[in-house]
């Protein structure tokens, strides 16, 4: 597949920069060459600030109307190219066509709904104990934003970012993730030909330890939004602290799935397969252990190994692929290893077990798994379920929260007060119950723990880039 890739060069202020040199964007389905994009660093990383720290006067003064109207203007012209753009996401990042047309869809929903937010910025008025004085709250916007993402959603991370900053009068400097830079790339340009203006938001593609050096030690830079791995979460929060920025940390996750006796089996089933295998698994929120209850394991088990059997692992443009490649070598061996590393401590191997060729990797069932497992303390980001029993609710809670990462769980019941007990024990900042496909643009997603902290969607994700500025008003009594 050819696309009409104009130039690629990063838009940053009134520039379009190509720099020196530049790296191969491939697809990881067939290793083709896609394109190639600039290697830039600290210099551009610096000018990027520079174009941004220069727009965020006139973007931040400017109404939330203005600002709303050219929200609704990018979302439409993304909205235009949904086709191509999901061609393209899915050659650079692997996935499935349906699930690159499903992830256009969502990153837009949060450009549309912060155009609209931008419009609910409201401050308060406090009642005061003394007759000669006032009280306001105002919300205004922090200033310079870094966004840094990752490759698993290469388009609704960088929307999910950048839409709240733009919307509350913030201006962006973005790196998105080396492997997949191309769909970043064209949401900017389209940015840019929806009006908004130059230096609001800029892109800088290169090597993380250079960019990232310079935007966290610039004092310019207020706030870092990164999505990515605990560890380089971890990095950037100590390179944060000498100019104190504010963060949010979207960070891994080890999600449990937990069915109890009484589930909806059906439903539980059908949101095992999207929740464990959208994406190949390597979702933050993919679900990484199944905690069966005694009286409907083998059932579930059962009908659950028939189901994956079923998946169509192949190019992710060809429409029959429910499965793509893993993103990388190094992604596939992690999963190879962990699966190996499971089957000598004793799990049973119930499907796959296998990488099928290149970064194929076979939709794979284990049995047996242990919570002391490597398998079941670690992220897997693979097309592989672990599945466990129990048989008390206690149990399943503990097994749940005997991890460091804290994103979400799920539940499946029919039982309310159950529901409520597992809603408010599972150590998480999302919970599911009766299923999986849980995030939108207008409720606050968000980890604890290892997992990070700060919210996307929602009044929340908007709230990451205010700060609030108490404004005491002395009158006459
Ligand atoms: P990663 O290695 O942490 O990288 C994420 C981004 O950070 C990339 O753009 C990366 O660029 C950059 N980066 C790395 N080192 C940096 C540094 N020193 N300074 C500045 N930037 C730096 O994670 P990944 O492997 O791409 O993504 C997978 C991880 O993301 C998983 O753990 C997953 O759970 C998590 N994730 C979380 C969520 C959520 O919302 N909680 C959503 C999606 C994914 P380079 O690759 O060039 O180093």
């Amino acid at each position: 597949m050819v696309f009409d890739l104009p130039s690629q060069s990063c838009r940053i202020g009134s520039l379009q920069v190509t720099g020196s040199a530049s790296s191969t964007i491939r697809n990881p389905a067939t290793g083709e060459i896609l394109a190639c994009v600039p290697h830039l660093g600290a210099k551009e990383a610096a000018l990027a600030v520079d174009a941004a720290s220069s727009a965020f006067r006139s973007w931040s003064r400017g109404t939330a109307y203005d600002r709303a109207a050219l929200l609704t203007r990018w979302a439409d012209l993304i909205e235009d190219r949904y086709a191509s753009l999901a061609e393209l996401l899915t050659a650079e990042q692997g996935k499935p066509l349906k699930e690159a047309q499903r992830e256009l869809r969502y990153g837009n929903s949060f450009v549309r709904w912060y155009a609209e937010e931008a419009k609910r910025v409201y401050g308060e008025t406090i009642p005061s104990e003394r007759a000669d004085q006032r009280i306001l709250i105002l919300k205004q916007p922090l200033g310079v934003v870094a966004a840094i993402t990752p490759w698993n959603f290469p388009v609704a991370m960088v929307l999910r970012k950048v839409a709240p900053a733009l919307a509350a009068g913030c201006t962006v400097v973005l790196k998105p993730a080396p492997e997949t830079p191309l769909s970043a790339l064209q949401l900017v340009e389209l940015a840019a030909q929806a009006g908004i203006p130059e230096g609001v938001l800029n892109i800088v593609t290169g090597p993380a330890e250079d960019i990232g050096a310079v935007w966290m030690a610039d004092p310019r830079v207020r706030k870092v939004t990164f999505t990515g791995s605990t560890e380089v979460g971890r990095l950037l929060m100590s390179q944060s602290a000498r100019t104190l920025k504010k963060l949010t940390l979207e960070l891994g996750g080890n999600a449990a799935m937990i069915v109890c006796a009484d589930a909806d089996l059906a439903r539980a089933l059908s949101g095992s397969m999207f929740g464990k295998f959208r994406n190949a698994g390597q979702t933050c929120i993919s679900v990484n252990r199944f905690l069966l209850h005694d009286h409907i394991a083998q059932s579930f088990t059962e009908r659950f190994v028939e189901q994956v059997r079923s998946l169509r692992v192949g190019n992710g443009s060809d429409p029959s692929s429910d499965i793509g490649p893993l993103i990388n070598e190094d992604g596939c061996n992690k999963v190879e290893d962990l699966v190996n590393d499971a089957l000598r401590s004793g799990a049973t191997l119930l499907l796959g077990g296998k990488r099928i060729k290149g970064t194929f990797f076979a939709p794979t069932v284990l049995a047996d798994v242990t919570p002391s497992m490597r398998i079941a303390q670690e992220e897997i980001f693979g097309p592989v379920a672990c599945l466990s029993t129990f048989n008390d609710d206690d149990t399943a809670i503990r097994t749940a929260n005997d991890i460091s990462h804290g994103l979400v769980h799920y539940v499946y019941t029919e039982q309310l007060s159950r529901a409520f007990r597992y809603s408010e024990e599972l150590e998480a900042g999302m919970v599911g119950i009766n299923g999986t496909a849980i995030s939108c643009a207008h409720a606050p997603f968000g980890g604890i723990k290892q997992s990070g902290y700060g919210r996307e969607g929602g009044h929340h994700g908007i709230d990451e880039f205010l700060q609030v500025k108490y404004v005491s008003i002395g009158i006459a009594s």
